[in-house]
């Protein structure tokens, strides 16, 4: 028995040993020669990919119609972030967050027409107005410790917007710092009831939910209507932003629950909704579809990390795929990864 614990002591070790090797310790490392440093290959492999991924991608902006190479870029990205030995690791930090700055950059350029929707991580939008930028859960991911986005990115991004709204509860799509930021910048935050209450005038919890609301933004010449949508039980703001004159969005946030789509089957009717930005994996893809009844789709949620082992982690192969169940509503949709846009016009 001693023998086995001591073999197994031993043999996890040597492990760690292997695990822990940095290239400073190869000395072959310049070469590209990494026998015997395994955690070095994988980090090089994956820096090499991600960069390729990037520039395949800048190269193959978002379209109605994917291209193979920006499908293979996108396949190419899910079999990195599945691959959990990427996860927390420099060269994903080192993607995300140039792809931030890219945003950032670009949100700088004003829209004169119509709606620029960016896509975020996780579940987050930003959509720019002629007249107003509003960003709907926005989060940094990843922990506290070490956000996936960097503070000073994610608080720059709160600065060029001008509101932000928050589906639900969740820490996927609700952080507190990011609202106090835009708080401190004298920007509104709409929250769902009971969610951070008291904690500052601009930060604005629902007086109510699982009723319809309409909240006026006078100065940003648009109109919010939260519907009361749910994820199992827990109460999920379904946020539709009507941009006066340029278009109306329709932000699902969690939706996943069967009840709701009595009512979501008849939205449509109500509103005239242009863009449509469902959770990759909501319960009736079809169903909600239709209810909206949106001009174009763009689906968010793919791709978190942390939370979930990865069969649920929602691959962009995986969005491809129930998309092409769908071709017969002949709606176009948009996949897009984080810090991408899409320029739409009515
Ligand atoms: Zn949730
Ligand atoms: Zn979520």
């Amino acid at each position: 028995m001693k023998q086995y614990i001591f073999t197994a002591l031993l043999l996890f070790s040597v492990s760690v040993a292997v695990t822990a090797q940095t290239s400073d310790e190869n000395p072959y490392a310049n070469n590209y020669i990494y026998w015997g440093y395994l955690s070095d290959y994988k980090q090089g492999q994956a820096t090499t990919a991600f960069n390729a991924i990037n520039e395949m991608l800048n190269a193959n902006p978002p379209q109605k119609v994917i291209s193979l190479p920006r499908e293979l870029a996108l396949v190419s990205l899910d079999q990195l972030l599945h691959d959990t030995d990427n996860d927390a690791t420099d060269p994903f930090y080192t993607f995300i967050n140039n792809r931030m700055r890219q945003l950032l950059k670009d949100l700088d350029t004003p829209v004169t027409k119509g709606l620029r929707i960016y896509k975020l991580y996780n579940d987050g939008f930003i959509v720019k107005s002629p007249k107003a930028t509003i960003a709907i859960d926005l989060i940094p991911g990843g922990s506290n410790a070490k956000p996936f986005i960097t503070d000073s990115v994610v608080y720059e991004i709160a600065g060029r917007c001008d509101a932000l709204f928050i589906s639900h509860l969740h820490a996927d799509h609700a952080n507190l710092n990011i609202a106090k930021s835009f708080a401190a910048r004298g920007k509104r935050v709409i929250a769902p009831k009971n969610l951070w209450v008291g904690v500052d005038p601009l930060i604005q919890p629902m007086e109510v939910e699982n009723v319809e609301t309409h909240i006026e933004f006078e100065e940003l010449d648009l109109t919010l209507h939260v519907l009361p949508g749910h994820q199992g039980n827990d109460y999920n703001n379904i946020n539709v932003v009507e941009f006066h004159n340029e278009g109306t969005v329709a932000h699902t946030g969690d939706q996943w629950g069967t009840a709701d789509l009595t009512w979501i089957d008849h939205v449509h009717e109500r509103y005239d909704i242009d863009v449509l930005m469902p959770n990759c994996w909501v319960n009736d893809m079809e169903r909600t579809i239709r209810g909206f009844g949106p001009k174009l789709i763009i689906t968010g949620h793919e791709n978190e990390l942390g939370e979930h082992t990865i069969d649920h982690r929602e691959a962009y192969w995986m969005t491809i795929k129930k998309m092409e169940l769908m071709e017969d509503l002949n709606i176009p949709y948009v996949l897009m990864t984080w810090g991408e846009y899409y320029d739409y016009r009515k």
